[in-house]
């Protein structure tokens, strides 16, 4: 499938894009090479062949990214940039993305694997919706004033108030399964709160940053306000978080390398956050409706080939309806057709890469020989491009390692339970945090239930649901902090007191 095979498939705009040379970085507004000339080849997961080169960005990179976001920040047209200005710009750059969406969601179907249309109704749109959503911030950031008492000088009189000030310079590093998106709900509201911006993509996924740079400088950002730069973890990733130029880390991406970036980040006392896995349970009470339940169950797990941070990853039913909803899922995923993201027919795309399909065939041998049975899957698809069989696993206890880590692929634990107390203790069982949710229409349980779940997000009688105006973040090893809503403004402002005496 090269350019010339799928020219049909996609806009001018895709085709364009992906005939350029190596794909630069983006520093102070110039498209740059990189210093070492080095490369990484992105590869496209439906059929394993290279559609981009793009320039691999290492410690030299990231010096002079830091540095032009530092002068923006410092002293550029930015640091004078009112919130009203701000809010413009971002308004025109959700404008230009909305107005280029197909080729956005192509790309990211071709560099990711997902399905195009899926791309463009989820990634993309929500993508534009958070720009909006958190633009409009930037003319509502508001401090506090204080009636303050001061008991040793009672005859004393202040006006106190507080001001919140961008935090500076911004490192948003992101992981490969939602490329666009995920870039998004970093630079918006880094940008909304007045901070500026190197972002460093997955090393698998970085096209549509690419793309979205070059609407950032159309819409019309002052050079150095967001600078991209693509390259691998250990070589561009680790010097970024590291660097002392750096007052904010954002990351989602595995608990493993949230770990290291958190460490690294207090090294600096740089601020951070961090989105990090999940192992998210999906309880089915016995009251619902099991094909309602069963659909909804297919959904959390399949859908992003399960590439998904809150991916519903754990099943619990209810022990009288338990067969009858596993069938119902099996059902769901054999139908799945497996195909690359341009088909419209395909309803589950490869994973991202070689490494994450050896990953989670992997996990699936692992299950298989701690005593699991296999429903329906069980591995790879097919001989060419990284397609795993949507995989339900039945006979799982807590311990075993396909119930306790982070899979991130299209592989269903499922369990049956007795009673409320039992589901909630094995919901909490792992030692994340992100999202559950709850299928039940008997609201006085499902009101008992939802106090007791230790995650970040609770949906009732859906999964996966994400807004730009609610929070999102995990309990214990999900991670730190939270993305989006107003709680995520907090993270890319300081506070300041200031006391006047009168
Ligand atoms: P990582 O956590 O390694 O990658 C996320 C981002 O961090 C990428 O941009 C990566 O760069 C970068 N990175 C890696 N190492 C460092 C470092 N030392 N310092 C700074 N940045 C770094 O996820 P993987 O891609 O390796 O995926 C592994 C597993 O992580 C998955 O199988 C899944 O379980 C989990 N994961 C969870 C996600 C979530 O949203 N919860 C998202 C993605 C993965 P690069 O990839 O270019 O090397």
């Amino acid at each position: 499938m090269n350019i010339s095979d799928i020219k049909h498939l996609i806009t001018d705009r895709t085709a364009k894009f992906l005939a350029r040379g190596t794909h630069p970085l983006l520093i102070d507004g110039q498209w740059v090479q990189a210093e070492s000339g080095q490369t990484i080849d992105v590869i496209n997961p439906a059929n394993e062949e290279v559609i981009a080169k793009v320039a691999s960005a290492g410690k030299a990179d990231v010096d002079k990214a830091v540095a032009a976001a530092r002068r923006a920040f410092d002293q550029g047209p930015w640091s004078k940039m009112r919130g009203a200005e701000r809010e413009r710009l971002l308004m025109k750059l959700a404008d230009l993305l909305e107005a280029n969406a197909q080729s956005f969601a192509e790309v990211e179907s071709l560099d990711n694997g997902k399905s195009a249309g899926m791309a463009q109704a989820v990634d993309v749109a929500v993508a534009v919706d958070t720009i909006r959503y958190m633009a409009g911030w930037a003319t509502k950031i508001e401090g506090a004033t204080s009636d303050i008492s001061v008991p040793f000088a009672p005859q004393a009189e202040f006006v106190t108030f507080t001001r919140r000030e961008a935090v500076g310079v911004v490192a948003a590093v992101v992981p490969w399964n939602f490329p666009l998106l995920l870039a998004v709900w970093k630079l918006a509201p880094a940008l909304a709160t007045g901070c500026t911006v190197v972002l460093k993509p997955a090393e698998q996924t970085p096209l549509t940053a690419i793309m979205l740079g070059e609407l950032i400088a159309e819409a019309g950002f002052p050079p150095g306000v967001v600078n991209i730069i693509v390259g691998d973890g250990p070589s561009a990733g680790a010097p970024l978080v590291s660097h002392p130029g750096v007052d904010k880390v954002s990351f989602t991406g595995s608990t493993e390398v949230g770990k290291l970036i958190g460490k690294a980040a207090v090294e600096n006392m740089t601020r951070f956050t961090l989105e990090l896995g999940g192992k998210s349970p999906v309880i089915v009470l016995d009251d619902c409706d099991p094909a309602t339940a069963a659909a909804g169950a297919a959904q959390a797990i399949f859908f992003n080939h399960g590439q998904v941070c809150c991916a519903g990853s754990r099943l619990y039913v209810q022990k009288k309806m338990f067969d009858r909803v596993v069938a119902d899922v099996a059902d769901i995923a054999k139908s799945m057709a497996l195909g690359h993201g341009l088909d419209p027919a395909s309803r589950m795309g490869p994973l991202v890469s070689r490494e994450q399909m050896d990953r989670v065939c992997n996990y699936i041998n692992i299950g298989m020989s701690q005593g699991a049975n296999v429903v329906t899957g069980g591995g790879r698809a097919g001989e060419k491009g990284y397609y795993v069989q949507p995989t339900i696993l039945t006979n799982v206890n807590a311990d075993m390692r396909v119930v306790q880590e982070e899979i991130f692929g299209p592989v269903l634990t499922a369990m049956p339970y007795d009673d409320i107390e039992e589901v909630a203790a094995l919901a909490n069982n792992t030692h994340f945090g992100l999202g559950a949710s709850i299928w039940s229409n008997n609201l006085s349980k499902v009101h008992r239930l939802i106090p007791k779940i230790k995650a970040g997000t609770v949906w009732v009688n859906c999964h996966s649901m994400l807004n730009p105006a609610m929070p999102f973040g995990g309990y214990k090893q999900s991670g730190i902090g939270r993305d989006l809503g107003k709680a995520s403004l907090d993270s890319y402002l300081e506070t300041k007191s200031v006391y006047i005496a009168v």
